[in-house]
């Protein structure tokens, strides 16, 4: 017999897989289930997959998704996906609501992930929130007054791609140079490492460089300095985010924010800010993990029953 409580599912479409929960009052009630990622518009079959596999024992009262890549409000994906060949130009809501007919939100996974930690993450209620996601990229999410800054153009929160530089130093993935995501993701910190480590540098990834930077050998102190340094990137980037928002508390997440001094980047970003605003900023790391996407999703679909 189903369970009679109403349930959201939550979906999370990312590069490499997708991972799926039903979602009661902002809490996870199945474990996650992931698929890989197949291409493009077969996307929606994996999603379809999981709602017949979920609404076997539950009562499904909507469908919350968080993608990556921008999303239109009308829920159609319209760029930046080129972890995922064919996804964008797909209508994904209209396609989802015709199907099911219940309520469908379609969100980009930053600004997902940034709904959930104002909702029930580690900084609820902030006031204005803004959330940072290190990784392979930069993404983030900006909320003002309990609401997602999505932007005229959905292109709101998309943090990776204010500038750091003019001087054309480090190509992004967007083909423009010297964007925060070039200085600050993963592949901002392989940058440092071929300049500290020119010789060995393809032998040394990311974590390699932070568990040297805790041993006791000559290499040491090169692989604190480029952590050194790639902190004063994102505190570069922090810093002018600050005298946009003004924000209450900034989550850090990904696989990288794992990783942040939290200490050192308060002090570092602190010296940059408007003398007046030295001791305002607050900065702490996402306790929701990799669930926050699925999560948001679900709770932003949960406003609209
Ligand atoms: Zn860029």
């Amino acid at each position: 017999m189903k369970q009679q409580k109403k349930t959201i599912l939550g979906i999370d479409i990312g590069g490499t897989k997708i991972a799926a929960a039903l979602v009661s009052n902002g809490k996870m009630v199945t474990p996650v289930y992931t698929v890989k990622t197949p291409k493009g518009k077969k996307i929606l079959n994996s999603i379809s997959t999981f709602y017949e596999q979920f609404s076997k024992k539950y009562l499904i009262a909507g469908i919350g998704i968080s993608t990556a890549g921008m999303v239109s409000d009308d829920g159609q994906i319209v760029g930046s996906t080129g972890n995922i060949p064919g996804w964008q130009g797909t209508k994904v809501k209209s396609i989802l609501q015709k199907k099911y007919r219940l309520p469908i939100v379609v969100e980009n996974d930053a600004n997902a992930a940034a709904y959930a930690e104002y909702q029930v993450g580690s900084a609820k209620g902030a006031n204005p929130l803004l959330m940072i996601t290190l990784g392979t990229g930069v993404g983030g999410g900006v909320i003002v007054n309990g609401k997602l800054v999505r932007g005229a153009h959905f292109a709101g929160g998309e943090i990776g791609h204010i500038k750091l530089s003019y001087t054309k130093q480090r190509l992004c993935t967007c083909s423009r140079y010297d964007c925060f995501e070039a200085y600050a993701s993963g592949n901002g910190l392989l940058a440092l490492i071929k300049h500290y480590f020119p010789e060995k540098y393809k032998s040394v990834s990311t974590r390699q460089l932070f568990k040297l930077s805790k041993t006791k050998n000559k290499n040491s102190l090169l692989a604190i300095r480029a952590i050194e340094d790639w902190h004063f990137y994102i505190a570069l980037g922090i810093c002018n985010l600050f005298h946009v928002f003004d924000p209450e508390k900034i989550v850090l997440s990904g696989g990288l924010g794992e990783e942040i001094n939290i200490k050192h980047l308060t002090k570092e970003t602190s010296k940059l800010l408007l003398p007046a605003l030295s001791n305002s900023i607050h900065i702490e790391k996402s306790i929701l993990g990799n669930n926050a996407g699925l999560l948001g999703a679900a709770l932003l679909a949960s406003q609209s029953l």
